[in-house]
C-alpha cells in the first residue's frame, strides 16, 4: 500500500520552539531606535508587546518550552498532517517525491495560530485587556481573534482596505470568534486620516493597517500590539510545523533536498524550513529551502538590505531587512498576505548569507498550479499557498530535465475557502500578472536612505 498521509503520534510533539538565532554563523543586527539609531531596549518595546514575548524576540537560547496550556490548544488541530502528494506526482509524472504539510486543518484555516494562541498566552499572562491588530487577507485577524476568545481577551483589527471588501467572509469569521473589524484606512487613528486626506479612495496596504494597530494600543495602557509575522519571536513559533514535518519524514524513510514555502513576511516559511536549515548550518546537511515571493511584491529578489520602518507611519523601530521601501504600494494582487513590503530580519539575514534562495513569481503561474493542485489533490490553496505550488512544478520540471532524483517539502500554508472570489476571477480572466518597474522602487527606497545609521 502506498501512504498519503503521515500523522505523528501525540507522544512525538514538539515541546520546545526551535531558535534559529542560536546557528546562525551571522546574528541578527539589532533593532534601532530611528531618533537615536541606538539599538532599542526590551524598555522601548514594553508598551507595545507583553514581556514574555519581548524576552523571546532576543533569546538566543536554541529552544524555548512550550507552555502547557498552548500546548493544550494547539491540541484541537497538531499536529497537522503531512502528505505524499501522489496525484500531483502522477500529473507532473517527474522524477520527484513531494510530500506537504498542511496548515489548513487550524481553527482559521493557516498556519497562523501557532503564533496566535502563544502571543495570547504570554499578553494574559501579564494581564492585558485588548489585543489589537491589523490584517491583510484576513488570516492574521481571523487567527488572533480565534486565540483571543481562548484566552478571554478582547480584539480588535484593522483589515486592509481592499480585502475588507474582497473577503467579506473574513470580517464575519473574525466577528464571529469575537472580534471588532475596521477597514484600513479608518477615519479612528490620525495614521489613517492622514492617508485618506491624501487618497479618499486609499485600497490601504498592510504598513497603514499596522501603523492604525500600533497608535491604538499605545494609547490604553491594557491594551497591547500584536504582530501576525516578520518578527522573531513569531518566526519562532511556527517551528513547530518543520519539527513535526522532520519527524513525519522520518517515519516515512525521507529527508527534504528542497524545501519550498511562500514568503510575506517570513512566518510560514521559517516554520517549515529553520529546524532544516539549523542541521545545514550544524550537521552539514544540503537541503535547499526556497522562499517564493509575488512578483508585484519583490522585496528579497529586488528590493534591497537596509534599515527601514515595519510599518507606513514609522512607528515601529527600524530593522535590517530586505525592502521595497515602507512608502512601497503593491498592486492589488489576490494574495494579499504576500503584500508587505520587507521581509523579516531573520528571513534577510539568511539570504544576505547565501543560506536560503529567492525567486518572485507571477499570479497567473500561481493560479494555474493552484488549479492542478486542486484537481490532483483535492485542496483549494491559498492563493499565498499557490506561489508554492507554482515553485514545486518547476523544481520537478528541472528535475526531470536533468534526470535527478529529489524530494520536495513544501508548506501548504493555508486553504482558500475564503479566497474563492480570487478563483472566480481567475476563472474569468480577469487577472493579470504585473510587471514591477524600476520607478516603482527607486521612489520608495529613495526616502528611506535617509533613515541608515
Ligand atoms: C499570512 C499568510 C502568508 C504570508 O505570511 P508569512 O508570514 O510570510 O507566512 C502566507 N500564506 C498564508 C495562507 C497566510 O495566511
Amino acid at each position: 500500500m502506498t501512504t498519503r498521509k503521515i500523522f505523528l503520534n501525540e507522544s512525538e510533539k514538539p515541546t520546545h520552539w526551535y531558535n534559529i538565532v542560536a546557528d546562525m554563523p551571522n546574528k541578527p543586527q539589532p533593532p534601532l531606535n530611528p531618533k537615536t539609531k541606538q539599538p532599542v531596549g526590551p524598555e522601548d518595546l514594553a508598551p507595545i508587546f507583553p514581556m514574555g514575548l519581548i524576552q523571546q524576540e532576543v533569546s538566543a537560547d536554541k529552544y524555548i518550552e512550550i507552555p502547557d496550556q498552548v500546548q493544550d490548544i494547539y491540541d484541537i488541530w497538531r499536529p497537522s498532517p503531512l502528505y505524499r502528494a501522489r496525484g500531483l506526482e502522477k500529473l507532473l509524472d517527474a522524477p520527484v517525491k513531494i510530500y506537504y504539510k498542511y496548515e489548513g486543518v487550524s481553527p482559521s484555516g493557516s498556519h497562523k495560530p501557532n503564533t496566535a494562541v502563544a502571543q495570547a498566552y504570554y499578553n494574559k499572562q501579564e494581564g492585558v485587556k485588548k489585543i489589537i491588530t491589523e490584517t491583510g487577507a484576513g488570516q492574521w485577524g481571523t487567527a488572533l481573534a480565534f486565540a483571543c476568545a481562548q484566552f478571554d481577551l478582547k480584539c480588535e483589527v484593522y483589515m486592509v482596505r481592499i480585502s475588507y471588501d474582497q473577503k467579506p467572509y473574513r470580517k464575519i469569521m473574525m466577528n464571529t470568534f469575537g472580534a471588532d473589524v475596521y477597514p484600513s484606512p479608518s477615519d479612528r487613528t490620525q495614521a489613517g486620516r492622514n492617508i485618506l486626506k491624501e487618497d479618499p479612495e486609499s485600497n490601504g496596504s498592510l504598513g497603514i493597517a499596522i501603523s492604525e494597530a500600533i497608535e491604538m494600543a499605545v494609547q490604553e495602557e491594557a491594551n497591547r500590539y500584536s504582530l501576525g509575522s516578520v518578527l522573531n519571536h513569531v518566526l519562532l513559533h511556527q517551528t513547530v510545523i518543520g519539527q513535526e514535518a522532520e519527524k513525519q519524514l522520518e517515519m516515512a524513510g525521507d529527508y527534504p533536498d528542497i524545501i519550498i514555502a511562500p514568503l510575506g513576511g517570513g512566518s510560514n516559511f521559517a516554520g517549515i524550513s529553520f529546524p532544516f536549515i539549523g542541521k545545514n548550518i550544524t550537521e552539514g546537511k544540503k537541503t535547499r529551502c526556497i522562499a517564493v515571493e509575488p512578483a508585484s511584491c519583490p522585496k528579497l529578489t529586488q528590493g534591497e538590505f537596509l534599515y527601514d520602518f515595519g510599518d507606513t507611519a514609522g512607528y515601529t523601530p527600524l530593522l535590517p531587512m530586505y525592502t521595497l521601501g515602507h512608502n512601497f504600494r503593491p498592486a492589488a494582487i489576490h494574495a494579499g498576505g504576500l503584500r508587505y513590503h520587507g521581509a523579516s530580519v531573520l528571513c534577510s539575514q539568511l539570504l544576505k548569507d547565501n543560506l536560503i534562495e529567492a525567486v518572485a513569481m507571477q499570479q497567473l503561474e500561481c493560479f494555474h498550479a493552484g488549479i492542478q493542485f486542486a484537481r490532483s489533490e483535492g485542496i483549494i490553496a491559498a492563493p499565498e499557498a499557490t506561489h508554492a505550488v507554482a515553485q514545486v512544478i518547476r523544481e520537478a520540471e528541472q528535475a526531470k530535465k536533468e534526470g535527478t532524483q529529489k524530494t520536495i517539502l513544501f508548506n501548504m500554508c493555508g486553504h482558500g475557502f475564503v479566497d474563492m472570489k480570487a478563483y472566480e476571477d481567475y476563472f474569468a480572466g480577469v487577472l493579470s500578472d504585473h510587471t514591477f518597474t524600476e520607478n516603482d522602487l527607486k521612489s520608495a527606497l529613495g526616502e528611506i536612505r535617509e533613515l541608515q545609521p
